[in-house]
């Protein structure tokens, strides 16, 4: 696969940068969450998904989070992008409390120019073609010219190496590269921090293993990645690997000590 990372860092012609400058060896942190419990309500009664989650992650990591299925994984990324709210804690991205510094409504369009999201299914739009896709996060987040959206969303496609497909409907490529089309769609906007959702989970090991490849770029070039899985053969890939047990982390390769320090 032909990938030009370089091509990321196009500068942006009007709006005044959302990412930092930063180098690999910086610890300045990309996601701090302090004392996160996230509790679901509904008819059936209550339910505690996430019991207390301190996490920092610092930029240039390339981290993945590894647990059962109902660990509370998903929950955990939606307390990160703003998807969801947490019943209690905080959860600071790049430096911004992303629920008291930001309202509800400016959230969807800080959350576009500021995070990249891929999810398990890829979402992208059926009707529209690969390069359609990735110019429509452009749109919605109302970064870079409307004339240099097209040119913008081609570089993407190039760099994940689909330029041959840009025209193509989703339905009219393989899985592999619908995915790769998708996180062509979540780099559009050039955010410093990418969030995966079991992005391996839907492909073949050689699909998975080219999504990997291409983070593994991705973070050396900078970006820092946060990816859930339930594939612990992916964890020698990452340079920090989390597992959450139902709704806690319980390991943390930068902490060797986490598992004593909860059973004790
Ligand atoms: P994972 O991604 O690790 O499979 P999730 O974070 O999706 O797990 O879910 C964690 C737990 O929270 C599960 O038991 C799930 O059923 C529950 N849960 C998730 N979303 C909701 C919701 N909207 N309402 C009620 N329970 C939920
Ligand atoms: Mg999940």
């Amino acid at each position: 696969m032909r990938m030009e990372v370089e091509k990321l860092n196009t500068p942006r012609s009007k709006l005044k940068s959302v990412s930092v400058k930063h180098t690999m060896t910086t610890l300045e942190a990309m996601i701090d969450m302090h004392g996160i419990v996230k509790t679901f309500k509904n008819a059936a009664g209550e339910f505690t998904a996430l019991r207390g989650v301190d996490l920092t992650i610092n930029r240039g990591e390339f981290v993945s989070i590894v647990g059962k299925s109902g660990s509370g994984k998903s929950t955990l990324l939606n307390m990160i992008t703003g998807i969801d709210h947490p019943t209690k804690g905080r959860v600071i991205i790049g430096g911004t409390d992303i629920y008291t510094d930001v309202t509800e409504s400016q959230r969807s369009r800080w959350r576009g120019r500021n995070l990249g999201i891929v999810f398990q299914f890829f979402q992208l739009l059926p009707m529209l073609t690969l390069l359609e896709n990735v110019m429509l996060s452009m749109d919605f987040a109302e970064m870079y010219d409307f004339d240099e959206r097209p040119e913008r969303a081609m570089e993407m496609l190039k760099l994940v190496g689909l330029e041959k497909f840009a025209n193509k409907l989703p339905v009219l490529v393989s899985t592999g590269q619908q995915q790769l089309a998708a996180i062509a769609r979540a780099l559009a906007c050039d955010p410093p921090l990418l969030v995966a959702d079991e992005p391996t989970g839907n492909l073949d090991s050689k699909s998975a293993n080219t999504i990997i490849d291409l983070f593994e770029e991705l973070s050396r070039r900078d970006k820092t990645i946060v990816m859930v899985t339930h594939d612990p053969s992916l964890t020698s890939r990452t340079t920090r690997n989390l597992i959450i047990a139902d709704g806690l982390l319980v390991a943390d390769s930068n902490q060797k000590s986490l598992i004593e320090n909860r059973n004790s």
